[in-house]
């Protein structure tokens, strides 16, 4: 089977195929069902496949969905890996753990946030603490969630953003729309007050499948930032970390630090490395999200902003939401061979030098 036929143009598709192609594989299966269905009825879920010892002493694990639709990346490359020699020829006391669709609803609904319009990966924060702030985002809240989606009104919204970006630097603008905010629960980019039903369904996988680990590895799949199909392993620990300093041994150039380097993601708080740590305490754990471009920023822009702009107009009620369903996953996910073969052929080099880097 060809590389590209292990991608789905629906989660309900997607999850199908996983499943099938786990068990073929002879993995253990697992699932946390999701209190909602999905647009047709179906049961939305996170599912588990693992492979290899139970007790094993390496986990190299890799996600897929944290950001909803940026599944249908993630989880093509899964199902792809899955397929492969690859998943049967583990190295000794290693096991691979494939968590499919972190964000189950999201991935459905083609939204790159949760049921609660949050961005998952700026929900890992302690909410009894004060939230960090995010005045840019304050300062720009009516550019980045303009009052409709017309071109006029997407072309007002550039032209702020643009004039932002030319006094306080092209950072500033890309901080202010992209680190997050925990002020405006209907507008892009809400990290949320409280601790979501991903972010509590993640951190119950984790202590089952990877608290008896010594090592772990996790590579959680996204898409939407960077050059049509380049990949760049995003590490939230600055450079003179461990994590980071393993990152660069194993995978080399492609390993950007938010915190000190030149990352193509803003240092944003709450993100899954995050939840890792915290859960995996007294462990090596090194884990990054290994990000694919798709389209230019600009068109990802507007799919936000468009996804927000229905979030508060009816959602999936609204005429206009197959419009912007499309918008969306055009955004996130490019449908041409070349690109799914790449991806998956990136991630597959991620994996096995993970595997090697595991053994020394
Ligand atoms: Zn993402």
């Amino acid at each position: 089977m060809s590389t590209a036929s292990h991608f789905s143009h629906s989660y309900n598709e997607a999850r199908r195929r996983f499943l099938d192609a786990a068990r073929r594989a002879g993995a253990v299966l697992s699932a946390h069902e999701h209190p909602l269905k999905g647009p047709d009825g179906e049961t939305l879920a996170t599912d588990i496949a693992r492979i290899g010892p139970a007790d094993a002493r390496n986990i190299l694990g890799i996600g897929s969905g944290t950001h909803g639709v940026e599944g249908y990346c993630g989880s093509g490359v899964q199902t792809a890996l899955l397929s492969e020699s690859f998943a049967r020829n583990l190295p000794p006391d290693t096991a691979l753990v494939l968590i499919h669709a972190i964000n189950p609803y999201g991935f459905a609904f083609d939204r790159r946030v949760n049921e609660d319009n949050v961005d998952l990966n700026r929900n890992f924060l302690d909410h009894t603490k004060p939230h960090p702030e995010n005045p840019g985002y304050e300062a720009l809240f009516d550019a980045i969630n303009p009052r409709d989606i017309s071109p006029e009104a997407l072309a007002e919204s550039r032209e702020k953003l643009k004039a932002y970006a030319e006094k306080h630097g092209h950072g500033a603008m890309q901080h202010a729309l992209s680190a997050g905010q925990y002020t405006h629960p209907d507008g892009v980019q809400f990290g949320g007050l409280k601790p979501v039903w991903s972010n509590r369904t993640l951190r119950a996988i984790l202590r089952a499948e990877m608290a008896a680990a010594a090592r772990v590895v996790f590579v959680d799949i996204h898409s939407g930032l960077g050059a049509r199909g380049a990949g760049e392993m995003i590490c939230t620990d600055a450079e003179a970390s461990g994590s980071f300093k393993r990152m660069r041994a194993w995978w080399g150039e492609i390993v950007r630090s938010t915190v000190d380097g030149d990352s193509i993601s803003s240092n944003v708080p709450g993100s899954i490395p995050v939840c890792f740590a915290e859960e995996l305490k007294g462990r090596e754990v090194t884990a990054g999200g290994l990000e694919f471009g798709t389209v230019p920023i600009r068109e990802v822009t507007v799919a936000l902003q468009a996804d927000n702009w229905l979030h508060q107009n009816g959602g999936h009620k609204n005429p206009k939401a197959r419009e912007v369903a499309k918008l969306i996953r055009d955004a996130f996910y490019v449908d041409a061979d070349d690109w799914k073969e790449t991806v998956t052929a990136q991630t597959r080099d991620v994996c096995a030098a993970a595997l090697r880097g595991l053994q020394s």
